[in-house]
């Protein structure tokens, strides 16, 4: 049996079973990081680096178990976890010498989320939570600043109100309500920024914002603190299926049955004085990869402040001199957190009255770019060996390396009106949306956009998806705008402080420059500058150096290029060829590393010039006659474009597919142009029109395509064997003596007899030519497995083949009894409800579509023992499916020429991964 299994995720033990829900951290810790399944990764971090003696506040993860029971019991928890919460809550009261709930020196926690993967600002916080207004005053006198007091107490509630009460902004043009009242009360007492408010003022905040929930929701802000902690807990729970959660698991492919944990800890303060701060670092850049001491800082602020864009903060290179001996431990931490985890770290860190306590650690999300450069570079180190370097980099992210620039020529010529911090690489235009809403309209209408706001929050994602490029006027490289942008490979420009972006009157002001919704804006992600109207992009250092107008030695990120390919080349056995119709996209396939053509379509062919002319005549004749005459004049064409293809693949393997697609699809849908189709055949108008008609399927994917074609016609097959053998004649002969091994493959087979027939036309025109240009090619003939049946009797089939390709696109359509054309009725919906994990056009459906792959590979060479294997649908170029195919023991996956890097580097991933 070939063992493709899917990848399942491991099941957790059943809740029952393992009656331990919660796991502590700090003085005496439960977990570690290989944990992230039950403690999410922010619970097993916290735990790892509380084992190592890193300073963390000590807390406790409600496991991810928890989760699951409360989705599958109506939103409860287990009867044990009240005492076993209330146990872990007195550990940490014991640890730190403080109350929960206490008047004097309370203790205050933070709940946060954490899943398997990290989700960043996908699901809820809160932080402070504890204060009520009788702890406020302990608070007080304990820090002796009242002032800080109140300053936590009112930043409790307004998180609390939103996330766990929700009191938000009902539109998306509509302001967040807390944030109303505080500029409200900013004005009447005359300051600009928060840290101005007076402790009275503070205090005034806090019953503005009771006020405002009580209106708002009906109810008070709870004052037990147990109350205030369930609820937390509940919202952080209940914020792993909320919208943007689901869009994000879809993005990324993350299970819905995995569940979040939820994370409660001490507080520690950043925002006590001016000898406190609080940021966020990277071990490395995480833009573009350099080994720097990357990240950001606020002083006197919370970590919230940082990560929301709020405030723009100081690059941390300024804490050397700010506050010197917290950077010395911050660069401690640095080192220390990269040899441990042995990988580019993301970590929060905040300094109370300048002790410094690390928050989180995660692995750090990154750029394609930083990815694999921090892999080469890793393994440079030796922090880690090949193997481990290279399945550090997503597949997918090699094409950013390949991504286009601006064109130097036309940068000059354009007109910088501001600069931001360079946050997501590559060269973005398009026109201004100042919302997602409409990014995603414009989209829709084919046009591209750059999503331009004064910073992004989560429910963005849908907008930022849509968008070429993002652009804030606020916020950091780790505001959310820059983070997600990383991840989705988004250019990003933001905290661009220099522009003004006015969501009311719709426009983008940039000193004396005004620019409306709908003009053009071009963004650098790579430079963070900002330009006034479109600007055409130029290929990428890579493609230069592929194409020859760049020196290979002046190209850092070529080298980058060439090392993690030569690496992946080094560990893969799939091979990887292309799907490609012309010389042209055939060279481009074979400069990045594709070793053969895996599906030629030569219905591709056609459309050029005075050939779809022939064509059209071949298929309105309405004999053998007429038909055979057409076809005379198409033999030519086509010669000559096997003769480019040859010579381009210089040798390497060469699959052609006879004509697949139904006849009228090449036939005009316009009267006019119908008209002069007539009077260039000089048939009459009305002949035209009856043949169409007569031409005419109701379902023609499942009509008079295929194999079918050349059933009902032989004599398109004999010209197209023809084509390919006179052409590798011709080859063969020719003053390089090349090596011409054509595969000839039948498309839509499903019947043994069908392949046979086939078969016995393409062997006779073969023996033809080969006799009358006497010269002897080897070839082979081979059939796509496309429709159920094919897979079902592949063993019968087999008898008649060299090889199988499994044409996915089709298969995944005869499978599922779901068009590839029409999908688009229905699919938002079943994603939203997640129905579908994936697109099952873009991501092989492995346990249905993948069950009759693997069983056609058994049944296949259970007959054959010898028989090739491979795959041409698109789903030839997804990392997952191409581990699929690896796992299935397929030769070769056959993807478009873009993607051969990204196919090269999956291939070698899916070895390694399945050793
Ligand atoms: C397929 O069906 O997967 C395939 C490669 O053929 P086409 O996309 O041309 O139908
Ligand atoms: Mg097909």
């Amino acid at each position: 049996m070939a063992r493709a299994a899917s990848k399942k995720t491991s099941k957790k033990s059943s809740p029952n079973r393992n009656p331990k829900f919660v796991y502590a951290f700090g003085k005496k810790t439960d977990g570690n990081a290989t944990m992230r399944e039950l403690l999410g990764g922010k619970g097993a971090n916290l735990a790892e680096m509380a084992s190592i003696g890193l300073p963390v506040p000590p807390g406790f993860t409600i496991s991810t178990e928890v989760c699951t029971y409360f989705y599958e019991h109506g939103r409860q928890y287990p009867k044990s976890l009240e005492k076993d919460v209330k146990s872990a809550i007195a550990s940490i009261e014991s640890q730190l010498k403080k109350g929960f709930g206490a008047r004097s020196n309370p203790l205050l926690v933070s709940v946060r989320s954490g899943a398997r993967d990290s989700m960043p600002g996908m699901m809820d916080t809160i932080l402070n939570l504890g204060l009520n207004d009788e702890t406020v005053e302990g608070l007080a006198a304990v820090s002796g600043n009242s002032r800080f007091a109140w300053d936590c107490y009112r930043r409790f509630i307004q998180m609390y109100g939103d996330v766990v009460m929700g009191v938000q902004a009902r539109t998306e043009e509509e302001e967040d309500p807390f944030h109303v009242v505080l500029e409200k009360l900013k004005k009447r007492a005359g300051v600009s920024v928060d840290s101005d408010l007076t402790t009275g003022n503070l205090r005034e905040l806090v019953n503005r914002y009771k006020a405002l929930i009580l209106k708002r929701t009906r109810s008070a802000f709870p004052q037990d603190v147990m109350d205030q902690l369930w609820g937390a807990v509940g919202a952080v729970f209940g914020s792993w299926k909320n919208d943007r959660a689901i869009l994000y698991r879809q993005q990324y492919g993350i299970p819905a049955e995995w569940g979040t944990a939820v994370n409660i800890q001490a507080m520690v303060f950043g925002n006590a004085g001016e000898t406190s701060a609080t940021g966020v670092a990277f071990t490395r850049d995480p833009a573009n990869g350099e080994k720097v001491f990357y990240g950001e800082y606020l002083i006197n602020a919370q970590g919230e402040d940082v990560v929301a864009g709020v405030r723009t903060p100081q690059p941390i290179s300024h804490m050397a001199t700010s506050m010197p001996k917290s950077f010395k431990g911050l660069e401690q931490v640095r080192s220390k957190l990269e040899r441990h985890f042995k990988d580019m770290q993301d970590f929060e860190f905040t300094i109370e009255n300048g002790r410094l306590f690390i928050l989180q650690t995660r692995h750090g999300k990154r750029t394609g770019l930083a990815a694999v450069r921090i892999a080469v570079e890793m393994q440079r180190e030796r922090l880690m060996n090949q193997e481990t370097a290279l399945l550090k980099i997503p597949a997918e992210s090699i094409d950013s390396l390949l991504v286009p620039v601006f064109d130097p020529k036309a940068l000059k010529a354009a007109t910088v009106i501001a600069r931001g911090l360079p946050a997501g690489p590559g060269a973005a235009t398009g026109r201004i949306a100042f919302t997602a809403a409409t990014a995603e309209i414009e989209t829709r209408k084919g046009n591209k956009v750059v999503l331009c706001r004064t910073e992004t929050s989560p429910d963005d994602l849908k907008g930022m998806l849509h968008s070429q490029g993002i652009l804030t006027s606020r916020g950091g490289v780790s505001s959310h705008a820059a983070l997600v942008a990383r991840q989705l490979g988004k250019v990003c420009v933001c905290g661009a402080g220099d522009i003004n972006i006015n969501y009311e009157k719709r426009t983008l002001t940039a000193g004396k420059v005004v620019l409306n919704e709908g003009d053009y804006i071009s963004i650098d992600g790579s430079t963070g500058a900002i330009y006034k109207g479109l600007i055409e992009s130029a290929d990428s250092e890579v493609k230069r150096v592929l194409e020859g107008s760049l020196r290979p030695k002046s190209s850092y990120t070529y080298e980058l290029f060439q090392t993690v390919m030569k690496w992946a080349d080094k560990h893969r056995s799939l091979k990887i060829r292309t799907n490609a119709d012309t010389p042209g996209m055939a060279q481009q396939a074979v400069a990045f590393g594709a070793e053969g053509i895996g599906l030629c379509r030569t219905e591709h062919m056609f459309f050029d010039g005075d050939r779809i002319d022939y064509m059209r005549q071949m298929i309105l004749a309405v004999d053998e006659v007429q038909r055979r005459a057409a076809l005379k004049k198409l033999l030519p064409f086509q010669r000559k474009d096997f003769v480019g293809l040859f010579k381009a693949m210089n040798g390497r393997p060469v699959t052609i597919r006879l004509l697949d697609p139904p006849l009228h699809e090449f036939l005009p849908h316009d009267d006019v142009v119908r008209r002069q189709l007539a009077e260039k055949l000089g048939v009459p108008f009305d002949f035209v029109i009856d043949r169409i008609k007569a031409l005419h399927e109701e379902n023609p994917m499942l009509g008079c395509r295929g194999c079918r074609l050349g059933i009902l016609y032989p004599e398109i097959t004999e010209m197209q064997t023809r084509a390919i053998f006179e052409a590798a004649a011709q080859i063969i002969r020719g003053q390089n003596k090349v090596k011409v091994n054509p595969e000839i493959m039948i498309p839509l087979v499903g019947f043994r007899e069908e392949l046979a027939d086939q078969l016995r036309t393409v062997h006779r025109i073969a023996q033809e030519v080969m006799k009358s240009r006497k010269v002897k090619i080897n070839y082979t003939v081979g059939t796509m497995v496309e429709v159920p049946r094919a897979a079902i009797t592949a063993d019968e089939i087999a008898k008649e083949a060299d090889f199988f390709s499994f044409g996915t696109n089709d298969l995944t359509q005869t499978t599922l009894g779901l068009s590839r054309d029409d999908m688009g009725l229905f699919y938002d919906e079943y994603q939203r409800k997640e129905i579908y994990s994936q697109n099952p056009f873009a991501s092989l459906d492995q346990t249905g579509v993948g069950k009759l792959m693997e069983f056609a590979v058994d049944s296949g060479r259970s007959s054959k023992k010898d028989l090739k294997l491979g795959i041409c649908g698109e789903h030839a170029g997804d990392p997952s499916s191409i581990d699929f195919c690896h796992r299935l023991g397929l030769n070769y996956v056959s993807c478009s020429p873009p993607r051969v890097p990204i196919a090269r580097l999956a291939a070698a991933q899916a070895k390694l991964r399945n050793r």
